[in-house]
């Protein structure tokens, strides 16, 4: 039977590298809900939406439109947002200084989560975020809370970052991951925690194909 695989954690630890290949391997389809509080922040930071003023922030909210879409070349599933292709756009640093901030509203997370939920409607999906197990999905047949070293988990975006001709600091990273699960953890509205009945992972000294592995056992098992 299909099942819903669930998969949260702090930022920067291996999430949806994770999920991608786990969702492959079971023939499911996958959703980045990062990319979907990014693209609100990008939205956000485009249209100089102020934060503090809910009335604008719900009038944008009716604005956008997020999808994903299938990279024809590159095989990989990419966000659009209002028909635009913004997959690279999401992942600079200006974003991430802003997306922590943005997804503590709590209006902005009522509008993904009921879209996530839609989403999920059809069993058989993987997704990663930060309240997938304990909000959107409670009742998820598998959840994994995943997280790792602080150092481990800068170092590998930096690399990430580098791929993509992005020059940043060690320590600009750290401290935007540190800041990120800071709100993260703490915001009011559906705070990160792991789910009680997830299965927790300390990726920190495995390779990406040991975590696939556990991740898809666990599914099948
Ligand atoms: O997963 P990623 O690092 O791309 O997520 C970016 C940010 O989006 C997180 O730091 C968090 O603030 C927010 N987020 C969230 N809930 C989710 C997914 C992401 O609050 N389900």
């Amino acid at each position: 039977p299909k099942i819903i695989v669930a998969i949260d954690g702090y930022s920067s630890c291996g999430k949806s590298t994770t999920a991608k290949l786990v969702a492959k391997q079971l023939n499911y389809p996958y959703i980045d809900t990062g990319a979907m509080y990014r693209a609100v922040t990008l939205y956000f930071i485009q249209n100089h939406i102020s934060l503090t003023n809910p009335k604008e922030v719900e009038t944008a909210l009716n604005q956008i439109q997020i999808t994903f879409r299938r990279h024809p070349e590159l095989g990989r599933n990419d966000t659009y947002l209002n028909g635009l292709n913004i997959e690279d756009e999401i992942r600079k640093m200006y974003v991430s200084e802003k997306v922590s901030e943005v997804s503590a509203i709590a209006e902005v997370r009522h509008a993904l989560v009921a879209q996530q939920q839609r989403m999920g409607r059809v069993k058989g999906i993987v997704m990663d975020g930060r309240d997938i197990g304990t909000v959107v999905f409670p009742n998820a047949e598998l959840k994994i809370f995943m997280t790792a070293d602080p150092m481990i988990r800068a170092q590998r975006r930096q690399l990430e970052l580098i791929e993509k001709g992005d020059l940043v600091g060690i320590q600009e990273i750290l401290e935007n991951l540190r800041l990120r699960d800071h709100i993260d953890t703490t915001r009011a509205e559906s705070p990160l925690r792991q789910a009680e009945d997830a299965v927790f992972i300390d990726n920190s000294l495995m390779t990406l194909d040991e975590q696939v592995e556990m991740v898809v056992r666990l599914a099948d098992a």
